[in-house]
């Protein structure tokens, strides 16, 4: 069943254990009243932000809040919450899109945003330790001011965790060049369920069998709580140079992205857009009448190098018919990055959501087509625009932005399930994986199974073993609910 706010306030008991959980973080730092724990029923999600604009709670509303101060206070809190088996998810800023931070069976929410002071910035090793609730736009802006960046910069930069981009194996916006959080990440540190510490200590490569960073990195609060993340810094580049670029066809578009990747060049940003999102860009410029798909790339270093990649991509792009053209639609784009469209639409009863996935470049042209047709299928007015951006030398991510006309609330949340399931299953079946950079939270469990096959037994029996009584972030990322946790798919049919 749905739960309307106003039932979930009238049925909302106060935990009687609150002033011993006030007493390991302070009374300012416990939050019970009916405002945040409405605050914290919901992430980014779209499917929440759908219940949300009727007033509806999306799942429950979190028990209460513990904001820690410290490691230490947070050990506490977790070691707390594990002697009384009270469930808890870790909150980083919320900014989450697939539900991750839902509660669904009243679980405690321990917001990490107090943890926020760079520890180290190391200049030698080219590394940065900072502590996991540090907002990422304070973060990237405090490592400017000492001539760095870390490279990882999501649109989401300044709604989000420094935590929250490793625990959802985040890609940022010029991850050609600098990698993926994966690759940025070099050393960690976390609190177990259990209370004790895991530590991977920084360091360029090791050798000691599978990679227990690569475990936690992606892992979502099921394993643990990052508390603090060491990172590759870069000296802020030279020279950035941005080209607008006009191709003939999609095809042309791919062939020029793929051939640049595979032969070696790193542009720092690398965007082609399908027809819809390039005319949305391009209005009035001459070079789109013939050439009609959009791309923009961004090359950056110090000069030199910048500007040798950039004379190498310029001469591939030609081989494909794709010329340079008016800067505009770089220069809107690099001014309008960071912000979000999406509660623009939602907030006018249309329902937006995006879906990223990967694909290898043999399967992305029937990927997109496929998707398109069966998604615009879904009901008429459905928006559907593409781009693809993160590219790798064997294939690149697709993002997809889909939008539902105004419709009564119980279509809107069936038709939007039923978009996601055909663009989800068409991208397994022609070989893809079905989350590029969101991850997985709870919106995208009943695709795991077959992405994951028994790898997914395998994160269910590490996650069995370190949490033993599933008080970790339950049912998300594919394992188990817990007795009486709310099945967000059944309120769908319900509501
Ligand atoms: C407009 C918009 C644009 C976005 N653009 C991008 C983008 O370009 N690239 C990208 O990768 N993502 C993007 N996202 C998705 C989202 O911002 C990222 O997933 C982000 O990394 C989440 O960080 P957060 O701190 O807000 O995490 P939350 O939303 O607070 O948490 C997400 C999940 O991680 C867990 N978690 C949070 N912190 C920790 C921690 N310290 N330890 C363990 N578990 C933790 C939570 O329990 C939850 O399951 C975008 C989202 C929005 C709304």
């Amino acid at each position: 069943m749905v739960t309307s706010l106003r039932d979930a306030a009238a049925a909302h008991v106060r935990p009687d254990w609150i002033p011993a959980l006030a007493e390991l973080v302070g009374d300012a730092h416990v939050l019970t009243e009916m405002p945040d724990l409405w605050v914290y029923s919901r992430d980014r999600a779209p499917y929440a932000t759908f219940h949300v604009r009727n007033a509806n709670v999306p799942a429950t509303l979190p028990c209460a809040v513990a904001c820690p101060g410290s490691v230490a206070e947070l050990a506490q809190v977790v070691r707390f919450a594990r002697a009384r088996r009270i469930p808890l998810i870790p909150f980083g800023a919320g900014s989450g899109v697939l539900g991750g931070a839902l509660p669904l069976e009243r679980e405690l929410m321990v917001d990490l945003k107090r943890l926020n002071a760079i520890l180290e910035l190391n200049e030698i090793d080219g590394t940065v330790t900072v502590q996991a609730g540090m907002n990422g736009g304070q973060f990237e802006a405090a490592l400017n001011r000492r001539g760095f960046t870390c490279g990882h910069l999501p649109q989401s930069l300044h709604m989000s965790t420094v935590g929250g981009w490793a625990a959802c194996r985040g890609a940022g916006q010029n991850s050609t060049r600098f990698g993926k959080i994966e690759d940025i990440v070099v050393g960690l540190a976390a609190v177990m369920p259990d209370g004790r510490e895991l530590r991977v200590r920084p360091v360029a490569r090791r050798a000691v069998g599978p990679s227990i960073k690569d475990l936690m990195v992606g892992s979502e609060g099921i394993f643990g709580i990052l508390t603090e993340i060491t990172l590759r810094v870069w000296r802020l580049p030279e020279a950035r140079l941005g080209v607008v670029l006009a191709f003939p066809s999609l095809q042309a578009g791919l062939d020029a992205m793929r051939t640049i990747m595979q032969h070696e060049l790193r542009p720092a940003v690398v965007r082609l857009y399908d027809r819809e999102e390039s005319d949305q860009r391009t209005a009035g410029i001459a070079a789109f009448a013939e050439r009609p798909f959009l791309a923009i790339m961004e090359f950056s270093g110090t000069r030199r190098l910048a500007e040798v990649e950039h004379g190498l991509a310029m001469e591939i792009v030609e081989t494909h018919g794709g010329s340079r053209t008016d800067d505009a639609p770089y220069l809107h784009w690099q001014q309008h990055r960071y912000e979000s469209y999406s509660p623009k639409w939602q907030h006018s009863d249309h329902s937006m959501d995006t879906i990223e996935i990967t694909g290898p470049w043999s399967r992305l042209p029937a990927m997109y087509e496929r998707i398109r047709r069966e998604v615009l299928g879904v009901c008429e007015g459905m928006y559907f625009g593409t781009h693809w951006s993160h590219a790798y030398p064997e294939g690149a991510c697709q993002y997809m932005t889909l939008r539902l006309p105004p419709m009564p609330h119980a279509d809107t949340l069936r038709l939007h399930r039923r978009a996601w399931d055909l663009a989800e299953r068409a991208c397994l079946e022609l070989g893809g994986s079905i989350s590029h950079h969101h991850g997985a939270g709870l919106f995208r469990n009943p695709w795991l199974r077959t992405e994951l096959g028994v790898g997914l037994e395998m994160l269910q029996a590490v996650k069995d073993h370190l949490d033993p009584d599933n008080l970790f972030v339950p049912g998300k990322l594919g394992m188990r609910a817990r007795p009486g946790a709310v099945d967000i798919e059944s309120t769908e049919d319900a509501s």
